[in-house]
């Protein structure tokens, strides 16, 4: 038999999708892979079962529907603060992983270097990877997930292609401050670095943080490949509805990427999704609501287990600290976790590059019943573990 390729041989397949396959296998409540359990608002999908008598079976236009990025051109200029034309800064993709994975390949050659700050979203490393890219990891030091602006200037010293910054970051929670989204601004500025982002976090937010658009910073459009999704801010994750938006002169490299990956996203769901991005600001502030409930009530219960835990300022996950119970392999301790406790969990060293081996981390993206079946099993954790 022939070989296969080479360039996959330096990742894995998934962490965070195979704990929901191990979650499945024993049954446990799967707090592993971060995406809903509760109805997408109901408004989308009544728009969903017309669309379906509607003329939207064949493929739309590659680089996404007309009405979904004038829909979306609508909302994101409002949050972004600046006219985002719907025909040549737009492109919508399959899920914000093919819009990150065509980003990369928009930006790097082979051999070319990018920052990740660690820990890090496992796509990243595999988006690296397959485009050519090498990673140069720059540490967010927990508790408080700060970074180090020495740190980061000698990464860039190093001459990166692309900067990759996910915020609100998934999986530590942190909300990037207006003063460190400068200190990133300004070392894209000194050292000519394109800047990419994954904001798909950017509505669920917990006051008193709040979410900026770096390219809204002060000159950095030009730069910015701004990748986001209406996954989690929709719970429409099986839809796989994503986009990338960027200045005209980017977008029309990315728009070849993105033909020849997936010639372009459902139609007939881009349809459907018009009528979520035309929602009002109260949905948002609604969401932020509902998930700012999830998030004190399940780390409410966390602390009455006594587990350390962080605190999200964004995003949904919970890093839980278990170094008391001994492992030595966080890996195998989530198995357990699955199988003797009833609960789906992703160890935490898919997402650092460092050696961290004490931490696993869950979401609460749940219905509030589903959240307390998790926590009555969590109760058990420090005899069964
Ligand atoms: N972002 C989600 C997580 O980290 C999962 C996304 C995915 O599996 N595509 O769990």
């Amino acid at each position: 038999m022939p070989k296969l390729s080479r360039r996959t041989d330096g990742f894995t397949d998934s962490v965070i999708r195979r704990m929901t396959r191990i979650s499945l296998k024993y049954g446990a409540v799967n707090l592993s892979q971060g995406f809903p359990d509760f109805e997408p608002p109901k408004e989308i999908l009544d728009r969903l079962a017309e669309v379906t008598k509607e003329d939207f079976h064949q493929y739309s236009i590659t680089w996404g529907a007309q009405n979904f990025r004038e829909a979306l051109s609508r909302k994101q200029s409002r949050l972004m603060k600046r006219e985002i034309d719907p025909n040549s800064e737009i492109v919508v993709t399959c899920g914000s992983t093919e819009a990150m994975m065509a980003a990369m390949m928009t930006v790097c050659d082979p051999g070319d270097k990018v920052i990740v700050f660690s820990p890090f979203y496992e796509n990243y490393g595999a988006d690296a990877i397959l485009s050519g890219a090498e990673p140069i990891y720059v540490p967010l030091v927990p508790p408080t997930f700060k970074f180090d602006a020495d740190i980061l200037e000698n990464a860039f010293k190093q001459r990166p292609k692309a900067l990759i910054l996910c915020n609100p970051s998934n999986p530590c929670g942190k909300v990037f401050t207006l003063e460190e989204l400068q200190i990133i601004a300004d070392f894209a500025e000194k050292y000519d670095t394109f800047v990419i982002t994954d904001e798909v976090y950017e509505h669920i937010v917990y006051k008193p943080n709040e979410h900026i658009y770096f390219a809204s910073l002060p000159n950095m459009w030009e730069r910015t490949i701004s990748c986001s999704s209406l996954s989690k801010t929709y719970s429409i994750t099986g839809w796989r509805l994503g986009y990338i938006i960027a200045p005209a002169h980017i977008i029309e490299t990315a728009k070849k990427v993105h033909d020849f990956l997936t010639v372009g996203a459902a139609a007939p769901l881009q349809e459907a999704a018009v009528t979520g991005l035309e929602f009002g600001d109260e949905y948002y502030s609604d969401l932020r609501e509902k998930y700012t409930k999830k998030r004190d009530m399940f780390l409410n219960g966390l602390d009455l287990i006594g587990l350390s835990h962080t605190t999200p300022q964004g995003a949904y996950y919970v890093l839980i600290d278990i170094s008391e119970f001994g492992y030595k392999s966080d890996l195998e301790f989530c198995e357990k976790l699955a199988e003797k406790v009833g609960v789906g969990a992703v160890p935490g060293s898919s997402f650092f590059r460092e050696p961290v081996n004490n931490l696993i981390r869950l979401h609460f993206a749940k219905k509030e019943d589903t959240l307390s079946e998790a926590l009555n099993r969590l109760e058990s954790i420090k005899k069964k573990m």
